[in-house]
């Protein structure tokens, strides 16, 4: 079934109007019809179930036949990710995504290398919410929230008591992400942090462990940061996400 992005907000009662790359995608790529059935997912994780009643040069009026509200996930991982140059960051971001994350949290801290200018960071924020979007749209998880590249003491202290806390630190050599988890089996909620291309001051890795998190290294090899986070989000969903529940026969 095709699956195609809209925001809440076009969909009244059983009605949808897609409009925009969604539309075109519908249109002149797949170049579905009027009668066709497809799938809308939303910026909530609801599926919306459809067939297409009539199209313009614009836009695509749905029929909504059946919605589902998302389950609510029993593991909710946040991955909060050093601001990354350019394509390095739209990779984590689509990556993750695929993979399955419930939030990213780009920040900055001493060794970040990427520039993003305080004028420019609501628009890049919006392009890593759109490539977010489609990696959401293609996997079938939920479009995950992003947030505004904050500073990495803010980070520390906005992420509440009761969730699992984590940094990866390519230096710690004892704990492995393995080992943590064999101590803390369950948890309903992670967040996990990756550092940027030049990885953390010592004296970050002191105030992350002061804030409550964990230091676990990923083994003996030093991995770029973008493949840390992909990483670290199979691992992590491996390790402490919900087991998938096969359908019945
Ligand atoms: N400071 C290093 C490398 C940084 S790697 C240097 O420049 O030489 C970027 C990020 O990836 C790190 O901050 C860390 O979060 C993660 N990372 C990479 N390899 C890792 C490993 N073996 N264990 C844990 N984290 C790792």
């Amino acid at each position: 079934m095709p699956r195609f992005f809209i925001p809440a907000a076009q969909i009244k009662q059983s009605h949808a109007a897609l409009t925009g790359a969604e539309f075109h995608h519908l249109s002149h790529v797949l170049r579905l019809t009027v009668g066709d059935s497809l799938t809308l997912c939303d910026e909530h994780g609801r599926d919306h179930h459809g067939t297409i009643l009539s199209l313009s040069a614009t836009k695509a009026e749905i029929f909504l036949t059946a919605s589902s509200l998302p389950e609510a996930p029993v593991f909710f991982l946040t991955l909060a990710q050093g601001v990354l140059k350019g394509q390095k960051m739209d990779l984590v971001i689509e990556k993750a995504t695929e993979i399955g994350v419930q939030r990213i949290v780009p920040f900055f801290s001493v060794f970040t290398v990427a520039q993003l200018p305080a004028d420019r960071r609501s628009e890049r924020v919006s392009r890593w919410q759109r490539l977010a979007q489609s990696a959401a749209k293609q996997s079938g998880n939920p479009v995950p929230q992003i947030t505004t590249p904050q500073a990495f003491a803010d980070l520390l202290a906005t992420i509440p008591d009761g969730v699992g806390k984590v940094l990866l630190y390519e230096k710690e050599q004892t704990l492995t992400l393995k080992a943590f988890a064999q101590t803390y089996p369950s948890f309903s909620s992670l967040c996990v942090i990756v550092g940027p291309e030049g990885g953390f001051a010592a004296g970050e890795v002191e105030q992350a462990q002061t804030a409550g998190f964990q230091i676990v290294g990923l083994g003996t090899r030093t991995l770029r940061a973008e493949t840390a986070s992909i990483v670290a989000v199979a691992l992590c969903r491996f390790l402490w996400g919900e087991r998938e529940i096969p359908p019945l026969p």
